[in-house]
C-alpha cells in the first residue's frame, strides 16, 4: 500500500520508443515538485500523458510552467490524456501549455436517468474539427442507452480549445 504522502508527490515514468519518448505523470503537482533532472533529460518528441495528474496548487503551477519553458533538447512537446485538473489549468493559465501541441483530454459527462458520472476521453482532432465552437460530443449511457450531459459549462471547460 502507498502512503498518503507517496500518493500526493508527483512521480513520472519513462518509456523510450522508437521515435518518440512518453512520460506517465501521477500524483499532485506542488512546490515540492522538481523537475530540474527530467527537463535535462528529455529530448527529440515528447508526448506527456496526464491522465493520472490529479491536483495542481498554484506553487506547482509556476515550477510547471517553468519546466515546459526550458526543454532544452525537446523537439517536440505534446500534452495527452489530460485530466480534468490540468483542464482547469489550462484554461486559467495562459502559458501552461508552453509550446505544446494538445491531443486529448478527459471530459465529464453524467447521466441523470441512471444518475451516474463517466468521464471521456475526447481526441480533439476528431472530436472538435472546428476549433472554438466548443460542442462537446453526444454518448448514449452504457446501462440505459440515454443520451449523456456534458456536467459542465462547456463554453467554460471547453474554452482552451480556441487556442489549441
Ligand atoms: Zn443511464
Amino acid at each position: 500500500m502507498a502512503s498518503a504522502s507517496d500518493l500526493m508527490t508527483l512521480s513520472w515514468r519513462i518509456k523510450e520508443r522508437a521515435d518518440f519518448t512518453t512520460v506517465e505523470f501521477s500524483g499532485e503537482i506542488d512546490k515540492n515538485t522538481d523537475f530540474s533532472e527530467l527537463s535535462t533529460r528529455l529530448q527529440g518528441h515528447v508526448v506527456f500523458h496526464l491522465q493520472q495528474v490529479h491536483r495542481i496548487n498554484s506553487c506547482g503551477v509556476r515550477e510547471w510552467v517553468n519546466f515546459v519553458r526550458e526543454l532544452p533538447n525537446v523537439e517536440e512537446l505534446t500534452f495527452s490524456h489530460c485530466s480534468p485538473a490540468i483542464v482547469a489549468q489550462l484554461n486559467m493559465i495562459y502559458n501552461f501549455r508552453g509550446a505544446a501541441k494538445l491531443r486529448s483530454f478527459y471530459a465529464p459527462y453524467i447521466c441523470d436517468t441512471c444518475n451516474i458520472e463517466v468521464t471521456k476521453l475526447l481526441d480533439i482532432e476528431t472530436s472538435f474539427p472546428n476549433r472554438g465552437e466548443n460542442e462537446p460530443p453526444e454518448f448514449n449511457c452504457e446501462r440505459c442507452s440515454k443520451p449523456l450531459e456534458f456536467d459542465d459549462l462547456p463554453d467554460h471547460y471547453l474554452a482552451f480549445l480556441a487556442e489549441a
